[in-house]
């Protein structure tokens, strides 16, 4: 495809400029040729040529409005309309964020009870929207733990993580300048029991907990987990990435948690991963309260102000309130899906995980063979042995169906994993047609292992130098 340099020729416009009636400026003469540039080589097309590049390179992206999108792990569930169509509200776009409170109140109290649903979803004493991902609301779960500890003169100086954890973890840990130790998973998929007594002494903060874990399996053992850190005066830490597994049917505050963050993203509908950004709200029990971060939006005689009189607070985690427009599409879904609704969707995301899972089965290795949450792990083991055929050309064969692919090579403790997460979203034939793509790239794989080695074909670029082409990126145009 020719990029919009090459399609340029001089003098060719878009837009139709009136002839101007006030007097004309020599602007150089005003702020000297500084600030002035004629090395500028700006593309000169017309504006059919114009909407033709960009609507063209669109359709060579890839979304959830466009296919079935079972990237593990991401929730990659489709995004309401509504949710857009609420967010776009001129009352909220433009809202200057300097505006005073007064003038506020209505966005101010959108955010408050956003905060209170929250706390009711999950069992939290209250939330923080500050963040602006899920990693970012890690950090400010694990800056809380670290002043909590301060707060009681506690030297500790270890955060627990398993294996089976989401790389973002230990690097939570370890800006927070924690010492990361690794805690194995069981022969089960969960929390090896035995290790996590052997190593959770009072230098231990905390555990930092994915549940349901990367592997789609609910920690059987959760509230032992949560006594064995509790009992040794430790915090328990939810990565809430995976809450779409269990909306209405529990609440990490009542298994233990202390803290936890949410993906508004992920769990509740709003476009991302290249389609719009994130929100990493923070939830924590009483006893953590005092550290959230600041400005803290307090409700005195029916009126919403900000406050930052809260003495222990880690402060400020991000410029004004969060992403603002994110949480006004996250509310707008639990607004339009009720309680009941969320249940729901929680219900047949797990449901679909499972469809799928039983479906593959017989074609692909399941390493944890126990029923799922809301993704299933796969290995390719079976077909490396037989053919030589890796996870990475299955993923790359799927795109030629016309998929995006699953999440591969993670979680890290399964050898060529295949991580499929359906979402609640899909249809059965969406999954049946899915997993007919699966099962005729397991039939190739055995009968000519040649033709899924060399996908994708149906696409513009064939195989890339994916490390040259992440740590490199040539995306500079020279001028011939
Ligand atoms: C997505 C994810 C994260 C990180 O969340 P971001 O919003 O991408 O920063 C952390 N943990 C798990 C388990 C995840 O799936």
């Amino acid at each position: 495809m020719e990029l919009i340099f090459e399609i340029s020729r001089p003098g060719r416009v878009a837009a139709d400029i009136p002839a101007s009636d006030v007097p004309v400026v020599n602007i150089e003469d005003k702020i000297g040729s500084k600030y002035l540039r004629s090395d500028i080589d700006l593309p000169e097309v017309a504006e059919i040529d114009l909407v033709r590049h960009y609507t063209n390179l669109s359709r060579r992206n890839f979304g959830v409005d466009l296919g079935f999108y079972p990237l593990g792990s991401c929730t990659m569930k489709y995004n309401p309309k509504i949710n857009e169509n609420a967010a776009a509200l001129p009352g909220f776009t433009e809202l200057h964020p300097y505006v005073d409170t007064e003038s506020a109140q209505g966005n101010l109290q959108l955010i408050y009870e956003m905060q209170k649903y929250l706390s009711v979803i999950f069992g939290m004493a209250e939330f923080t929207l500050q963040p602006a991902a899920g990693a970012h609301g890690e950090l400010t779960g694990v800056m809380m733990i670290k002043k909590y500890f301060e707060k009681k003169g506690q030297k500790r100086r270890i955060i627990l993580i398993p294996d089976t954890a989401h790389g973002t973890n230990p690097a939570s840990g370890a800006l927070c300048r924690f010492d990361v130790m690794e805690l194995h998973s069981s022969s089960e998929g969960g929390v090896d029991i035995e290790h996590l007594r052997s190593l959770m002494t009072e230098e231990v903060a905390a555990l930092m907990l994915t549940n349901p874990n990367t592997l789609g399996l609910f920690e059987r053992n959760i509230e032992e987990v949560a006594k064995i850190v509790h009992e040794k005066g430790g915090l328990l830490y939810g990565d809430g990435a995976n809450a779409n597994a269990f909306l209405g049917r529990t609440r990490p505050g009542n298994l233990g948690f202390d803290i936890i963050q949410l993906n508004l993203h992920k769990t509740f509908s709003t476009p991302h991963g290249g389609g719009g950004p994130g929100s990493g709200p923070v939830g924590v029990s009483k006893a953590i309260v005092d550290f959230l971060p600041i400005p803290r939006l307090v409700r005195t005689d029916d009126k919403y102000h900000w406050s930052e009189k809260f003495h222990d607070s880690i402060g400020r985690v991000r410029s004004f309130y969060g992403n603002f427009n994110v949480i006004v599409k996250a509310y707008t879904y639990i607004r339009s899906l009720g309680a009941g609704g969320l249940k729901h969707a929680t219900d047949m995301a797990v449901l679909n995980a499972n469809y799928v899972k039983e479906k593959l089965k017989p074609y692909y290795d399941l390493p944890y063979d126990r029923i799922c949450m809301h993704e299933c792990v796969f290995s390719g083991k079976r077909q490396v042995a037989e053919n030589g055929v890796h996870t990475t050309d299955i993923a790359k064969k799927l795109i030629d169906f016309g998929y995006h692919p699953p999440t591969i090579y993670f979680p890290l403790i399964v050898p060529e994993a295949i991580m499929i997460e359906p979402t609640e979203t899909e249809s059965k034939e969406t999954l049946d047609k899915f997993c007919e793509a699966m099962i005729a790239i397991a039939k190739e794989a055995r009968e000519n292992p040649e033709g899924v080695k060399n996908a994708p074909i149906k696409t513009p670029v064939n195989r890339l130098d994916e490390v040259l082409a992440a740590r490199k990126p040539d995306v500079c145009w020279k001028k011939p």
